[in-house]
């Protein structure tokens, strides 16, 4: 058995040869592609507006950005996150502050939300840990009542629903990543979804160097050279090489998903079997989108701890990876004063985490590999 990564992308001759005709094209920045991806992306998740990106860490900056966001005040997140959803705070000069984790879902616990709103509070950032959605409604809830925004980080929820509604179509803004590892992948890129027109439009200005509304076709013969800036905007557009992938890769989600599901059952079945773990939660009021699959190893549950246990794992050419190291212990955020030890649930969730690969690429042989190899560890180092 060859090394089995913990992901790959999906790319087929029908994206390839998508990408060789915008090169044809000569549209290779952002144009027609990039028009037409934004349209039937934000139809997909159902909502009023897109705005293609090069990345969903320049979706979550933009939009506190456009949500006037700033100096002095305070954003609610996760600290079970990459760090993308914290670094975007600080680039906006507010103040992050976490909220620990429900330890089943490991998504961030409405119930602990209130507690941390202040005067300065503006914003909330839900993370869709792993695909699953995050539980909107008391979120939405609180935001109503303390006149929050919410700014959805939906790095791993394409595909994802809330009680039958696309994630996407919930919060004030919604980001999503194309990047080479997630479920729709356009090499590097993103997308912001809103059903505010004005939000929309300050978030296209500000993608494009604050130049005024289309400035993208300014070279073709519908365009003019005359432009105003309005805003000392940033560099954060979708290409069309970009789109032109991810206009394929929405194509065939649906197929793609599948697949993902039903490795994810799979696991599932094998790893409920088996003291010591923990497999991840879902249930069937909403759909997962399965981006990750997040074992984890109940504490005291072997001889070995999760570092081990990955050495291992590789040894039997499984890759794997660990999402997420907690955001406050990265030394920045350590610097500025934020301590893991308050945040118990999510400091537990990372001792114990193994992702392990999960792709529509993988092959049976490839899935069964994967359980044999967790099993007989499981087995060997049992407590
Ligand atoms: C991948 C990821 C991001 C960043 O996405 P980019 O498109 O690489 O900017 C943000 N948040 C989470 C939770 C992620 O996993």
């Amino acid at each position: 058995m060859e090394f089995i990564p913990y992901a790959l992308p999906l790319i087929e001759d029908e994206e390839i040869k998508a990408v060789i005709d915008t090169l044809h094209s000569n549209w290779l920045s952002k144009g027609p592609k990039t028009v037409e991806f934004e349209k039937q992306f934000k139809e997909y998740v159902q909502s009023e507006h897109a705005l293609g990106l090069n990345s969903c860490t320049a979706g979550l900056h933009i939009a506190q950005l456009a949500a006037g966001i700033g100096q002095g005040d305070e954003v609610i997140t996760t600290p079970y996150t990459f760090v993308a959803s914290a670094n975007t705070i600080i680039h906006t000069g507010a103040t992050p502050v976490f909220v620990d984790i429900d330890p089943v879902t490991m998504n961030i616990d409405p119930k602990k939300i209130e507690e941390k709103i202040t005067e300065k509070t503006k914003a909330i950032i839900p993370v869709h840990f792993a695909g699953y959605p995050c539980d909107m409604d008391p979120i939405m809830e609180l935001a109503k009542k303390h006149n929050l925004i919410v700014i959805e980080d939906a790095a791993h929820a394409v595909y994802t629903k809330y009680k039958g509604k696309m994630i996407g179509s919930i919060g004030d803004f919604t980001c999503f990543s194309f990047y080479a590892t997630k479920n729709l992948v356009t090499g590097e890129g993103g997308m912001v979804t809103t059903h505010n027109e004005e939000w929309a439009d300050k978030m296209r200005v500000m993608s494009l160097h604050g130049m005024s509304k289309a400035a993208w076709n300014r070279y073709s013969d519908k365009g003019t050279w005359y432009y105003e800036v309005e805003y000392p905007g940033f560099k954060y557009n979708m290409t069309d090489m970009q789109a032109a992938l991810g206009l394929v890769q929405l194509s065939k989600l649906e197929s793609m998903q599948k697949r993902r599901e039903e490795i994810a059952q799979k696991y599932n079945e094998a790893f409920s079997q088996i003291d010591g773990l923990t497999i991840p939660f879902s249930n069937e009021e909403n759909v997962h989108a399965w981006h990750l699959y997040v074992l984890r190893l109940k504490e005291n549950g072997f001889t070995i701890d999760r570092a081990q246990f990955i050495e291992e794992l590789k040894e039997k050419k499984v890759g794997t990876s660990v999402h997420f190291i907690p955001v406050p212990m990265q030394p920045y955020y350590k610097q500025l004063g934020y301590k893991v030890e308050d945040y118990p649930n999510a400091l537990a969730a990372f001792n114990g985490a193994i992702s392990l690969p999960l792709y529509p690429k993988m092959t049976d042989e490839q899935v069964n590999h994967v359980i044999a190899a967790v099993s007989e560890l499981a087995q060997t180092f049992k407590k």
